[in-house]
């Protein structure tokens, strides 16, 4: 998508250790007109999938889910950071590393929210080494549920998260897919 890439030359920060900076734009300042033309895309995309839930993860795929439900006209779930150690019955839950501040952590989900007759769209901002994804994906699969796909705004390419999860045979759509990046050479885009 090119007024993805065409943001993110403009406006994302390269730092260190492959880290994309865009809380200009994405995941801190939203800019929710951007958002509608990502809803739309994802809509273009996977509009023809029966989609009857989107599922994120908080905090940053949020807002972006929010919006592009608008144009699928389905709820919007968000697996919860898990904060208690004690994890009741009736939640659906995985493990998530975070590629950001490297500590493992349990995603939630209720099971009042995932059903076996639902068809799943996930939604994020980045996809990097797939481990978000991965958690995700878990939580559709023990729900009994079928997972169309991923809508993903930013791939990092040269992360292994995108082979990785195209690899378990799951559909994953990336707005903007990263080549390479240096603070030095800035983006390049596959
Ligand atoms: P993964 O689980 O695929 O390794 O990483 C995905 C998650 O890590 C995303 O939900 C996103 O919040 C965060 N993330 C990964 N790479 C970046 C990055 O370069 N910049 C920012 N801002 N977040 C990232």
């Amino acid at each position: 998508m090119k007024l993805m890439e065409d943001r993110i030359r403009q406006d994302g920060r390269i730092r260190e250790g492959g880290v994309l900076k865009v809380d200009s734009f994405l995941n801190h300042q939203m800019d929710v007109e951007l958002f509608n033309e990502i809803g739309k895309e994802f809509l273009r995309l996977f509009g023809d999938c029966a989609v009857t839930k989107i599922l994120t993860i908080e905090a940053s795929g949020i807002g972006i889910a929010c919006v592009s439900a608008q144009f699928f006209h389905v709820p919007v779930i968000f697996a919860k950071k898990n904060k208690t150690r004690n994890i009741a019955g009736d939640v659906y839950t995985s493990k998530v590393e975070s590629f950001t501040h490297g500590k493992v952590y349990d995603i939630i989900v209720s099971k009042e929210f995932l059903h076996p007759e639902d068809r799943v769209l996930l939604i994020d901002d980045f996809l990097a080494n797939g481990s978000a994804l991965q958690g995700l994906i878990k939580l559709v699969e023990d729900a009994g549920a079928t997972l169309v796909g991923a809508g993903i705004c930013i791939e990092k390419a040269f992360q292994p998260g995108g082979d990785l999860i195209r690899s378990m045979g799951v559909r994953v759509e990336s707005l903007a897919r990263i080549k390479s990046m240096s603070v030095e050479d800035g983006v390049t885009f596959c």
